[in-house]
């Protein structure tokens, strides 16, 4: 029933996410979120009735919200993933605005507040051992990193060395990133595991680029893989995405790396935004060619595969005009 609830309503969906502010003396933008899925901003330039900014999203997770009610939300997303479906959820925002708390959890490793990513693994292993009986589930992941239209390893012994190609998915084993190391995954002790090496190789390359973290998108591929007691085989995969960053940066203050980084980030967000765009419309030329990200996520954008957006936001008054261009972009995410 929520596969045909979920093709009605379309298979795009956008939630908005708000985090805590830093302090509680900060003013915050926010004036109102509502049940249904309703935003109101305030300009603190004109904080009268013309700097009210309304915006409507499929769901709306205030500065109180936890990671269990976020999770809650998407867990039939995740359900139906073992049911085959393809689905790719993106956590989009300016640098800051919780993207990565939302995707992993607090940095450090904590035990407490753990992300979508280890929640949704996590699930995934509980809804295969309910069905154990009638269906045997293999779940394997990669994780790669996309900086500067390169595709790197991040589970990789050592990841600085390959660039990987991706291959358009009818390659044999159905893998679009085929040269990617590939695990298998049976606990939720295994699924940590991979994260902290994933995360390290980040690191590892953030100190020599300067918080390279947040310029480049970070990709966890889940591969789910069911075989029914006559045979029947099932395929899917549920990617995760952590974007970079998508603060606008200032052209006439920035020069060499710095200038090129936001350029491919600037390109593969819009290219990410065009093939939603394109696929909302049903145009029937799909531009997934256009960037690395789109090309690896093709097989879980469009067609049957359900897409979920998180738009992040900072609640400062500092940040408004970044909130405002994040949640003008989701917004018309959701609405075509
Ligand atoms: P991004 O990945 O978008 O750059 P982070 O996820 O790193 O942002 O968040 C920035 C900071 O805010 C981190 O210290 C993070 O732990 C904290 N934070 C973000 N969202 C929340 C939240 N919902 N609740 C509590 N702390 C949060
Ligand atoms: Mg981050």
């Amino acid at each position: 029933l929520y596969n045909m609830v979920q093709d009605l309503k379309g298979n795009i969906r956008v939630y908005c996410r708000i985090r805590p502010s830093f302090t509680a003396e900060a003013k915050t933008v926010i004036d109102f979120i509502g049940e249904d899925g309703s935003l109101v901003i305030l300009d603190p330039l004109k904080p009268h009735k013309d700097g009210r900014k309304v915006f409507q999203f499929n769901r709306m997770f205030g500065p109180t919200a936890t990671q269990d009610v976020v999770f809650k939300d998407i867990q039939p997303l995740i359900r139906s993933v073992v049911d085959g479906y393809n689905v790719c959820i993106f956590a989009y925002g300016q640098t800051g605005s919780g993207k990565t708390h939302t995707m992993s959890g607090p940095s450090g490793g904590s035990t407490k507040d753990r992300g979508i990513n280890f929640l949704a693994l996590n699930y995934l292993f509980q809804m295969s051992d309910r069905r154990k009986d009638i269906i045997n589930y293999d779940i394997h992941v990669q994780m790669v990193e996309i900086y500067n239209e390169q595709v790197r390893d991040l589970l990789a012994e050592d990841s600085s060395t390959t660039k990987l190609e991706i291959r358009s998915c009818t390659s044999d084993n159905g893998l679009s990133l085929p040269d990617a190391t590939i695990c298998s995954v049976k606990s939720t002790t295994d699924v940590l595991n991979l994260m902290k090496l994933g995360e390290v190789n980040r690191v590892v390359s953030s100190t020599a680029m300067n918080n390279r973290s947040s310029r480049s998108h970070s990709v966890l591929t889940v591969h789910v893989h069911g075989k029914d007691t006559s045979g029947g085989i099932l395929r899917s995969s549920l990617h995760l995405v952590d974007l970079a960053g998508s603060e606008r940066v200032d052209k006439s203050e920035v020069t060499g790396d710095r200038l090129k980084e936001a350029q491919y980030i600037n390109k593969s967000l819009s290219c990410l935004g065009d093939v939603i765009m394109a696929l909302a419309q049903k145009n029937t030329h799909i531009p997934y060619r256009n960037s690395k990200l789109t090309l690896l996520l093709q097989d879980s954008l469009g067609g049957h595969a359900k897409t979920l957006m998180f738009a992040h936001v900072s609640p400062e008054e500092d940040s408004f005009g970044e909130t405002v261009t994040t949640l003008k972009f989701a917004q018309r995410v959701s609405t075509v």
